[in-house]
This record gives C-alpha cells, sequence and structure tokens, in this order.
C-alpha cells in the first residue's frame, strides 16, 4: 500500500497510470518541504518493482530494499554534504558530474529490478549546465528508466526541463487531517497530536521529525521565548535584536524567515483569541499567555502588526537592507499597557 498519507489525488494518479502501464519517464513532484515528496516517489519506485500483485506491497525484498535504501536500481542524486560549512551549503549546487554519473548509471539495464528510478531531490539546485545535460536525456527517454524530480519551488527550474516532465503538485493537508493521521498511524497522545499538527503548517513530515526528535519542539520554544521576551523590552533592546537578526540573515537567510514566521503565528494568534477564536490558534500549549496578551492590544493594532511582518517578510525576499527592515519592524510593534508581562508558558 502507499505510505503516503494526504495525498491522495497524486497517489490515484500514479495508480491509474501503473494500472493502465503508461508511467511517464520523467515525473515533477512540487511541493513545500517535509510534505510527502520523497516518500511519494520512492513509494512510486516500490510500486514499478514490487513483486506482489498488490503494488507497492511494502512487504516484499523489493519494497523493504527500496525502503531501506538498498536497492541497487534506486538512486537519489541531491546536494552532497560531506563536511561542507553551512555557508558553503547553502551555496551548493548539484554538479553537472553528478548528473553525468546518474546518465552512465542509466545507461545500464536494471540489476536486480524491473525499472530503474532516479530520484533527484531538491531539483531547483540543480546548476544550469547539469539542467542542461539533464535535458538531453529527458528529451531521449529510454526504456525502464524513470526519473523523478522533487523542488519545492518550480519557478527556479529551467522550463525546458519542467516541460518534459508530468508535473504533480502535493499540497499541504489540513492541520485536522494531519492530527487524525498521528493518532491513528503513529499512536501519538491526542493533545500533543495537536500541538504537532498545528505547527506543522499541514506538513505531516515535519510533524513526524518533531514527534521523534524533542529538539524541533525545544527550539521552538527557545524561539518563542526571544519572541516574548523583545515584546517585553524596550526600544533599545529591540534595536540590539534586530541588529542580531541582521547579522543572521546575512549568514543564513532562511533562519531569519523562520522567526518572521513564527512572529507571524504569535500574531495572528493574539488576533483570533481577540475575536473568540481560540480553537483555531497554532500555539496550543500557550493558550493562557495568548489570552493574557490578547487583553494588551487592540485588534487594530493587532491587524497592524501582522501587516508590518508580512511587509519586512516581502522586503526581506526583495533583498532590501535587513538592518533597515528590521529595525523598521521593532519600531512598529504595537506598545502595551505598562507593567503587563507577557511570559512563555
Ligand atoms: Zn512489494
Amino acid at each position: 500500500m502507499w505510505q503516503v498519507v494526504g495525498q491522495n489525488r497524486a497517489v490515484s494518479l500514479l495508480e491509474r497510470s501503473l494500472e493502465r502501464k503508461v508511467v511517464a519517464h520523467a515525473y515533477l513532484f512540487v511541493g513545500p518541504h517535509h510534505v510527502g515528496k520523497m516518500t511519494l516517489a520512492l513509494n512510486l519506485a516500490q510500486a514499478l518493482n514490487c513483486e506482489a500483485t498488490e503494488s507497492p506491497c511494502g512487504e516484499c525484498l523489493s519494497c523493504q530494499k527500496i525502503a531501506s535504501a538498498k536497492h541497487a536500481d534506486i538512486q537519489i542524486i541531491g546536494l552532497t554534504t560531506d563536511g561542507d560549512s553551512t555557508e558553503a551549503k547553502s551555496r551548493a549546487e548539484i554538479s553537472i558530474d553528478q548528473i553525468r554519473q546518474m546518465q552512465h548509471s542509466a545507461s545500464l539495464p536494471p540489476f536486480e529490478g524491473r525499472y530503474k528510478v532516479f530520484i533527484i531531490d531538491g531539483a531547483e539546485q540543480l546548476s544550469s549546465e547539469a539542467a542542461n545535460c539533464l535535458l538531453k536525456t529527458l528529451e531521449e527517454p529510454v526504456g525502464k528508466v524513470i526519473f523523478i524530480l522533487l523542488t519545492t519551488n518550480d519557478k527556479l527550474l529551467p522550463a525546458t526541463v519542467i516541460s518534459r516532465c508530468q508535473r504533480l503538485e502535493l499540497s499541504p493537508m489540513a492541520a485536522t487531517e494531519v492530527e487524525a493521521a498521528l493518532i491513528s498511524h503513529w499512536d501519538i497522545e491526542p493533545q500533543r497530536a495537536k500541538l504537532l499538527a498545528r505547527l506543522s503548517r499541514g506538513r505531516l513530515g515535519w510533524a513526524l521529525s518533531a514527534a521523534l526528535d524533542d529538539s524541533l519542539l525545544q527550539q521552538r520554544a527557545e524561539k518563542m521565548q526571544g519572541l516574548l521576551d523583545i515584546v517585553n523590552a524596550d526600544y533599545e533592546e529591540r534595536f540590539t535584536y534586530a541588529a542580531e537578526l541582521a547579522t543572521q540573515f546575512s549568514q543564513k537567510r532562511e533562519s531569519v524567515q523562520e522567526v518572521l514566521t513564527l512572529w507571524l503565528d504569535w500574531w495572528r494568534d493574539l488576533l483570533l483569541v481577540k475575536i473568540g477564536c481560540n480553537e483555531a490558534t497554532t500555539n496550543v500549549d500557550l493558550e493562557d499567555t495568548l489570552i493574557d496578551s490578547a487583553r494588551v492590544y487592540g485588534l487594530a493594532q493587532i491587524r497592524a502588526f501582522i501587516n508590518s511582518i508580512q511587509a519586512a517578510g516581502e522586503q526581506l525576499r526583495q533583498n532590501a537592507n535587513p538592518q533597515l527592515v528590521l529595525e523598521v519592524l521593532m519600531l512598529s510593534m504595537p506598545k502595551k499597557e505598562e507593567g503587563i508581562l507577557v511570559k512563555y508558558g
């Protein structure tokens, strides 16, 4: 059976093509991080090579080998991460050498299965030479060889490559679906499932990683505390914080966008509490703090600051001066009444 949860549309489309034996020679799976692209790609590789009649069975030798990354005919191509610094990694590309090696391997017949499957993870990171080199392969399909490109953003891929692939979009699930899946498939305790589901933004893979690795929730708690400290801080401290974030931005852009996302969630939650929709909040473990904090601000103040956070995120994406953008954001944070401290937990 297909392991990927919550992607019924993509799964039934693939099932239909397998039944009719009209499998595309190249697929492009598009969707956010942790939404299930790799799981679906591996499931498809299993379905193509499964020894059972109901494929993918998940139990035959072939399915098991693929699940444990030990099948000789299934290869994953992505960024090489051996010993690279974070900075080097953020600039790294999938090289033309990697694609040439893949092409060589694709020219040989399957070793133990029916199909060779090459999964290119993070296809938006193909160097332009690598993408051109790959294009030649996609233009001249070979039997029994399937390419699956995974990407979070297909706008970063050459149109010529996209046009050679069957595109499948994987969307985030509803929080309630993630919650239900965590409880029914993975036996996660309901209160914890609810929190993980809300924080996951519909990406089941993220919720599962966080369920298995407590450090993810711990990091979030630390970041949240940092944000709440700033709410209580004076302008001088806020500017120091803005400068720290700006420095962080020059090293790792993504982490600052993550902070802004946390912040956006927090202020959206305040808005929801303010209008009496406590049930829809993301930070379900901080309900008491949210209720206390919501009393401190007016609805218009909260709305205006949400707009400011969104504007800051957009300006950073458009390469505005990060220190300036973050300082303006700190200045636009609404003032609360004197003497009320906002605390974590
Ligand atoms: Zn099988």
